[in-house]
């Protein structure tokens, strides 16, 4: 007789190690206030940055599709699942990310997993940094290529490990453009120069970039002006866009090559109609004006110098994810908890995700949040750092 006791004594020791995390289950749309078991909580953990997800102009475009095109695609994009509006979404991406072509794919996750797997061969080697996406690492492993990790963001190991790798067919720098767990920003001008010297490619994921860095939203490429020298540029339209969906940014042979190669692309079916139509709609609100974007940092800054003021540490955030961190596993968690008892939704992220020392409570700050609601949450903030003892 066969039974599931092996996944249940993991899921106890999970328990036993407060590792265990059942779903939370809203009762609300996403947006800065949300509904859990009855209550209203200020929600500080969404990637909704520009609250696109709740868009009139959005959600008027997807009904719209869906009564033009219907709910399904019916098929995968090379047989009958590549609409009309699929091709327009990867021209306007294409002309508003400045490169030749663009490439759609279901999710970010399906992007870096049908890109890597396609582009590396066992006569080449990626070089990735340390703290880059689960779906980096997935999208590496499927492959046989040589994989080199360089220490986050230390460009000397980098340049070592371009050095040694000369003997190699192709060589891939991979980073992410926003690192989701300490919200610091990539040092792309000096990737970009080394990659240069050493002839690689460079590959960002511009996952947490994507609607919220570089001119209206462009990604880490516009905001450090180096258009023309990023050869990949990865990016969502589940966070910031308030869609989901991923796509690669890239020239017109890479494009074609990932058409007959990428699995993700070849064998699972393409987008809905409605999620299409709210990705065009998305770039069109995002190309039409970039008050909600300096509205975002605005509050971004706010928040974070006075989390600072107050005497938290809050890591190397550059951007809107702003983590306080605590150190201890339990203890994160039991911030996180306490801060929910005040009303505000903030993730503790402990070891395994972060280093058994570097646990943190994240706080998303996004465009929707208003000076009051900033202001609620540095107020409980203050109250649960002194009753745990965080601030002096
Ligand atoms: C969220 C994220 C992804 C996955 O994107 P989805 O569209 O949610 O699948 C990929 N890379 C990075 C860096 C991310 O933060």
């Amino acid at each position: 007789m066969v039974n599931w006791n092996s996944l249940r004594d993991e899921l106890e020791q999970a328990k036993q190690e407060g590792r265990y995390r059942p779903l939370t289950v809203w009762e609300s749309r996403s947006g800065t206030w949300m509904t859990l078991n009855g209550r209203r909580l200020l929600q500080m953990s969404s990637n909704n940055y520009l609250g696109l997800t709740d868009h009139p102009d959005l959600k008027e475009a997807a009904i719209r599709a869906i009564e033009q095109y219907g709910v399904g695609s019916g098929s995968v994009r090379t047989i009958t699942g590549t609409l009309d509006i699929h091709d327009r979404l990867e021209q306007e991406l294409a002309q508003f990310k400045g490169t030749e072509a663009a490439l759609v794919f279901q999710s970010g996750f399906t992007t870096n997993q049908g890109v890597l797997s396609s582009i590396l061969g066992p006569d080449d080697v990626v070089i990735s940094d340390e703290l880059n996406h689960a779906s980096i690492i997935d999208g590496i492993r499927l492959t046989k290529a040589h994989r080199k990790i360089f220490a986050h963001k230390d460009m000397d190991q980098l340049e070592a490990v371009l050095k040694e790798s000369a003997g190699f067919k192709k060589r891939v720098v991979v980073t992410d453009g926003v690192f989701s767990m300490d919200g610091d920003i990539a040092p792309l001008p000096n990737i970009v120069e080394l990659a240069e010297k050493y002839d690689a490619f460079v590959y960002v994921d511009d996952a947490h970039a994507s609607g919220v860095l570089g001119k209206n939203g462009k990604g880490s490429t516009d905001h450090f002006g180096l258009h023309g020298r990023v050869h990949i540029q990865v990016g969502t339209l589940s966070k910031a866009v308030g869609a989901v969906g991923g796509y690669v940014a890239c020239g017109q042979v890479l494009k074609d090559y990932l058409i007959h190669k990428a699995r993700p692309f070849l064998f699972s079916t393409s987008q809905t109609p409605a999620v299409a139509a709210t990705c065009l709609a998305a770039i069109q609100v995002l190309k039409q004006s970039d008050e909600l974007i300096k509205k975002l940092w605005a509050n971004a800054s706010y928040f974070r110098s006075k989390v600072q003021e107050l005497g938290f540490d809050t890591g190397g955030s550059e951007t809107p994810i702003v983590p306080v961190i605590v150190g201890d596993p339990a203890k994160t968690m039991r911030f996180s908890d306490l801060l929910l008892e005040e009303g505000i939704f903030a993730q503790g992220i402990v070891y395994p995700t972060v280093a058994m020392d570097k646990g943190r409570v994240r706080f998303i700050v996004t465009a929707g949040h208003t000076q009051e609601d900033l202001d609620f949450a540095l107020n409980a903030l203050e109250r649960a750092g002194k009753q745990l003892g965080l601030l002096g």
